[in-house]
This record gives structure tokens, C-alpha cells and sequence, in this order.
């Protein structure tokens, strides 16, 4: 009998961003995976740990497992962001923030993209490589970290902002042939070629191993 994740597990995703827990949703769920977000479980609340890691792997490890100590269950944490090769792998680790703290989500993401189309005013199409990067993490409820993945959505930053859907980069970040950007891109289409998309299907693959067989 193929394994399968069905009836065994609840999954708290460990980020207050609505868009990450939609798209991992769409996955897990579909493995039989119950997906909750912080807000789900009242966890809105609990201090967030310092991101303090060099990678996205090691901040995505310092988030799953100080959530999953702090809830007592599993906890799937991400941590993602842009590289950009003509800026050396610029914004990476630093990526949500870029362009300074304050203001909300939105404000922050036009003012991350207004300040990537600056940084390369001067490069030309053909030098504008850049790929979005997601690192996952699960840890059980004692911090123990049962799993880790990583996926990565290449493409190339366009010249000006195209599309609505999404968050963050999307509207930058060319990733078809046709020219469409990641924003421009269905739900499920993101989903089926994403870095988080790629991220949790591995992620779906490696946590049946810890669910009882049936
Ligand atoms: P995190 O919440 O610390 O993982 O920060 C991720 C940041 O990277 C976001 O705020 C976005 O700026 C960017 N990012 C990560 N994934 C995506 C994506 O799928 N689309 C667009 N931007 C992304």
C-alpha cells in the first residue's frame, strides 16, 4: 500500500504571512495533511525567536523549533528569499526587509521592489538572473528537527513591476519563456513550480516516514 499521510497529522505552519499559508496548504492538504496557521492555534502570541542564521536553512531550523517547543506539535517553519546574481546573491537572507522595517507588508514589498529596479537601472536583461530560494524545516514538539527541504524557483528580474498575484518579488521575477512574471502566474500554476511548491512536495515525501503505517 503506498504510504500516505491521511488522518495522521496536524502540521501549525510557523509564519504570519497569509500568502506561505496558502501555498503550503494547497500542497499538504492534498496529501492529507491538516495545514494550521499561528492565528489557528493562538500562537499568535509567542515571541518570535531571532533570526539570527547565515542561511535559510538555519533560520528556518531557529523558527520550527523554537514554534514547536513553544506549541508542543509539529511545526513546519520556511524561510525564502530572492538572489540575484549581479548583486552578488543579494537580498537573500535579508530579502523581506531589504528596504528598511517599517510600514506593513505591502508598503515593505513596493518599497523592496522599487529598490531592486534601482540596484540594476544599470544591467542589462541578459545579466538579471536571479531565482527565488525556499529552506523548510519540521520539528517536533520536543525540537527535534524530523525534516528539511529546499527548493528554488528560477527566473530573471524584469525592467518594471506585471501582475497582482502573490506577494513579495512576484511582480519582478520573470519566470516563463512568454515573459509572464511569478505574480502574473494562477495560484496553482506558482504552486506546481515554486521553490515553496517544490519545498513541500519534498517535504510531503519525507515526513510520511514518522506517520504510523496503516
Ligand atoms: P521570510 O518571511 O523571512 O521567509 O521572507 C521572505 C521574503 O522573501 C518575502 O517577504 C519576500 O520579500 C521574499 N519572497 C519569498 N518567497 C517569495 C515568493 O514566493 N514570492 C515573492 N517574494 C518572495
Amino acid at each position: 500500500m503506498t504510504p500516505s499521510l491521511a488522518g495522521c497529522r496536524t502540521v501549525v505552519v510557523a509564519t504570519s504571512n497569509p500568502h506561505k499559508v496558502d501555498e503550503i496548504r494547497a500542497v499538504l492538504a492534498s496529501e492529507g495533511l491538516v495545514v494550521k496557521s499561528l492565528r489557528d492555534v493562538g500562537g499568535g502570541g509567542i515571541a518570535e525567536p531571532d533570526e539570527n542564521g547565515a542561511t535559510f536553512a538555519a533560520n528556518a531550523r531557529i523558527k520550527a523549533i523554537a514554534y514547536a517547543r513553544a506549541l508542543g506539535t509539529w511545526v513546519l517553519a520556511d524561510d525564502s528569499g530572492l538572489e540575484v546574481d549581479a548583486l552578488g546573491g543579494a537580498p537573500g537572507i535579508h530579502s523581506a526587509r531589504w528596504a528598511g522595517r517599517g510600514a506593513g507588508r505591502d508598503e515593505r514589498d513596493a518599497a523592496n521592489n522599487e529598490k531592486l529596479l534601482v540596484a540594476l537601472a544599470a544591467v542589462p536583461l541578459d545579466r538579471r538572473g536571479a531565482r527565488f530560494v525556499c529552506a523548510m524545516c519540521v520539528a517536533d514538539a520536543e525540537g527535534r528537527v524530523l525534516a528539511e527541504t529546499r527548493g528554488e524557483f528560477p527566473g530573471t528580474i524584469g525592467m518594471s513591476p506585471r501582475g497582482s498575484n502573490g506577494f513579495g518579488y512576484d511582480p519582478l521575477l520573470i519566470v516563463d519563456p512568454d515573459g509572464r512574471t511569478s505574480a502574473e502566474l494562477a495560484t496553482s500554476e506558482k504552486n506546481a513550480r515554486s521553490h515553496r511548491g517544490m519545498a513541500t512536495r519534498a517535504m510531503a515525501r519525507m515526513l510520511v516516514q514518522f506517520t504510523p503505517a496503516r
